[in-house]
């Protein structure tokens, strides 16, 4: 006698049964996998393919996670501010918690033409403005040339890459911005964790470190970044830069001593993540 083969509800069953003991959404990353082993949307699966054989494929991808790898890597694709984005290792993956800056951007500056974004591996901060301010030009600059390659790949798929330019550039050389000019918006999300700060294995494992980490209190770039902002706006122009929500005064204090106006925008778990400074 054979064994009949598993169905794809019994896969994802005995994945989730699996990944209970490394994940906190086992069950939803089980039906994530499968959905992107099948080639379909999650919805598309759990309406008609539930008693289809569980396709080839599916095991590796639950081994890679059972290793704790984001479900946004194994997939390729992250979901930001409702357009998709492709990352991978080289780019941090985009948080929920940054979508107020996004929406901070657009309620306070929805005529901003000219839009920095310092540090933008996957692109998601700045491309998200500009499909969303359809009078908008921007540049974002990485230090990483992996990161400033998947930007440019997310601008074309977004159709916003006629007014994206994508330049490996780094705050902490002389000169840097030199030629870039002065804008309406300035976005960033630097690098903020601390060294030694206790992370999930799924980030300190996979995500790049020098997205992520910035010295003993995660304030390193900032110190470098935040003086730098006063020579980057026009006039009447914002800095929306992101912070850990117990950074938010440090983060005010040091452009406190540059001469910037500061206010917090809080994410949707009501935590300090944006100040805004003008
Ligand atoms: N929000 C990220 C985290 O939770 C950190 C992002 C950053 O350092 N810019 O790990």
């Amino acid at each position: 006698m054979t064994m009949a083969a598993a169905t794809v509800a019994e896969a994802i069953r005995g994945a989730a049964l699996r990944l209970s003991a490394t994940s906190d959404t086992a069950r939803l990353d089980a039906e994530v996998l499968m959905a992107h082993a099948l080639g379909v949307t999650r919805s598309q699966m759990l309406l008609g393919r539930m008693r289809d054989p569980e396709p080839q494929g599916f095991a590796v991808l639950v081994d890679r996670r059972a290793l704790h790898e984001p479900v946004a890597y194994i997939r390729g694709v992250q979901e930001f501010f409702g357009l998709p984005f492709r990352v991978g290792p080289e780019v941090l993956i985009p948080r929920g918690d940054s979508e107020v800056l996004v929406e901070t951007a657009l309620t306070e500056r929805p005529d901003a033409r000219r839009v920095l974004d310092c540090g933008v591996g996957s692109g998601a901060l700045l491309l998200a403005v500009l499909a969303n301010l359809a009078q908008a030009e921007g540049i974002g600059i990485d230090r990483s040339a992996a990161a400033l390659a998947t930007a440019r790949a997310n601008a074309a798929a977004l159709a916003v890459g006629g007014r994206a330019r994508l330049l490996a550039a780094d705050w902490h050389q002389p000169d840097w911005s030199a030629a870039l000019g002065r804008f309406d918006l300035v976005l960033a999300n630097p690098p903020y964790v601390e060294d030694d700060a206790a992370l999930d294995a799924s980030v300190r494992s996979y995500e790049p470190h020098g997205a992520l980490f910035s010295g003993a209190d995660g304030l390193d770039d900032y110190r470098v970044l935040v003086p730098q902002l006063p020579g980057l706006l026009a006039p009447g122009g914002l800095a929306l830069v992101e912070i850990g929500h117990r950074q938010a005064q440090a983060v005010i204090a040091i452009g406190g001593a540059h001469g910037l106006h500061a206010h917090v925008r809080r994410d949707l778990g009501g935590r300090d993540r944006v100040v805004v400074f003008s």
